[in-house]
C-alpha cells in the first residue's frame, strides 16, 4: 500500500491527533503543523486533533499553539513533522501515544516513528504535508493553504535553495488557488524593528574570517540583551554573512539562556557530519549543532577551517 493511504488510515483508526515539532520552531515546522491540524479538523470534524510544542512569534499570524493533558496521550496518534532525530522534539510527550507518525525532510538521526515518511530531497516539511493532502483527496482551505505555502516559503529562503525544483513551484502555485495572500505574507515574514535593523549592524562589523575560508559570527546573551532583541531574532541573522566571495561555509554561534548553539550553512562542502560532531544534523548544505561551552568553539573553528581546506584542494579553488 502506498504511503499515503497508510498514513490516511492511520489518521483514520484515531481519534485524537496530537501534532508536534522540534524545539526553537522555523516557519516550515510551524506551517507543517498548523496547515496539517486544520486540513485534519477539515476533513474529519469529529476527531479531536491538536499542534503542541513551541511558537515562533515570526510565524505566529499563522495562529495558536494547543495545551494538552498527559490523559488525552492514552489513545492518541502522534505526528510528528519536520524533526529529523527524537531528542529534538518539542514537548517529548510524543512517546505516550499508541503509535507514531513521522513526516520529515531532514537527513534521519534517528527513527523514532512506527510509520515514515521521510524525503530528504524535498526543500520543506510543508511540501510533503500537502503531497499527502493531495495524493489522499483530502479538502484544503485558504488557512491550511497559507500555513503550508508560509513552510515552503521560509524554508527555501523564498524560493531560492538548491533543493527548489519545478515540483515545488507547482505546489505553490496550486496552493495560491486557494486563496494565499502572498503579499500578506511576506509583510509578515519581513517585519524588523529598529532594534533588529541595529543588531544587524553588529553582525556586519564583527564578524570573524579564517585564512581557509570560513566566516562566523560569536553572539553571547549579553549581545543579545544589549540590542534588547529576541534569540529568535538574533538567530535569524546568519544569512548575513552568506554571500563571501571565498568564504563557502558561514556559522552564527549563539549562547542561549540554557545553551551555546551553532547555525551552519554552506554553499560548498556538506556540512551535516560536521554538525553531527556537535550533538546537531540537519540538512548537507543547512545544519545546525550545540557547543558545550565557549572553550570548544576553537576546536569547532577548526574543524570547519579543514572542511573548508580541504574542499578548496579538491575543488582547486
Ligand atoms: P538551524 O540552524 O537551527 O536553522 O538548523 C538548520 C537545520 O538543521 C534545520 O533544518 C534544523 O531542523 C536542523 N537542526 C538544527 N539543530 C539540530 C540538531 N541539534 N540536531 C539535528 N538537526 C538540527
Amino acid at each position: 500500500m502506498a504511503i499515503y493511504e497508510q498514513i490516511l488510515n492511520k489518521i483514520k483508526e484515531y481519534n485524537v491527533i496530537i501534532i508536534h515539532g522540534h524545539v526553537r520552531p522555523d516557519g516550515d515546522c510551524i506551517g507543517s503543523q498548523l496547515g496539517l491540524r486544520e486540513a485534519l479538523r477539515l476533513n474529519f470534524p469529529d476527531k479531536k486533533v491538536y499542534a503542541v510544542g513551541e511558537m515562533s512569534n515570526y510565524v505566529s499570524f499563522l495562529g495558536k499553539i494547543d495545551e494538552v493533558s498527559d490523559d488525552l496521550y492514552n489513545n492518541a496518534l502522534a505526528i510528528c513533522v519536520d524533526c529529523g532525530n527524537s531528542e529534538r522534539l518539542s514537548d517529548q510527550r510524543f512517546k505516550l501515544a499508541k503509535e507514531v507518525i513521522k513526516i520529515d525532510h531532514h537527513i534521519p538521526v534517528d527513527s523514532y516513528g512506527d510509520l515514515e515518511l521521510v524525503e530528504e530531497e524535498k526543500p520543506a516539511c510543508a511540501q510533503i504535508i500537502y503531497e499527502i493532502l493531495e495524493n489522499n483527496n483530502l479538502k484544503i482551505n485558504k488557512e491550511t493553504a497559507t500555513c503550508l505555502y508560509t513552510g515552503i516559503v521560509t524554508d527555501t529562503g523564498r524560493f531560492r535553495f538548491d533543493s527548489v525544483t519545478s515540483e515545488t513551484f507547482v505546489v505553490a502555485a496550486k496552493l495560491l488557488n486557494y486563496g494565499v495572500n502572498i503579499v500578506e505574507i511576506d509583510n509578515y515574514l519581513s517585519v524588523e524593528t529598529l532594534d533588529v535593523i541595529k543588531f544587524k549592524g553588529y553582525v556586519l562589523s564583527h564578524f570573524k574570517l579564517t585564512r581557509e575560508g570560513f566566516a562566523y559570527i560569536k553572539i553571547t546573551k549579553e549581545i543579545v540583551e544589549k540590542y534588547n532583541i529576541s534569540y529568535e531574532d538574533a538567530a535569524n541573522q546568519v544569512n548575513l554573512i552568506s554571500t563571501i566571495p571565498g568564504y563557502p561555509v558561514w556559522s552564527l554561534v549563539i549562547e542561549y539562556p540554557t545553551e551555546i548553539r551553532i547555525r551552519l550553512r554552506s554553499r560548498g562542502p556538506d556540512v551535516d557530519k560536521l554538525a553531527n560532531l556537535y550533538h546537531g544534523g540537519g540538512h548537507a548544505k543547512a545544519s545546525g549543532a550545540k557547543l558545550s561551552s565557549w572553550d570548544e568553539l576553537k576546536q569547532f573553528i577548526k574543524d570547519a577551517n579543514n572542511l573548508v581546506k580541504n574542499y578548496k584542494k579538491e575543488n582547486l579553488e
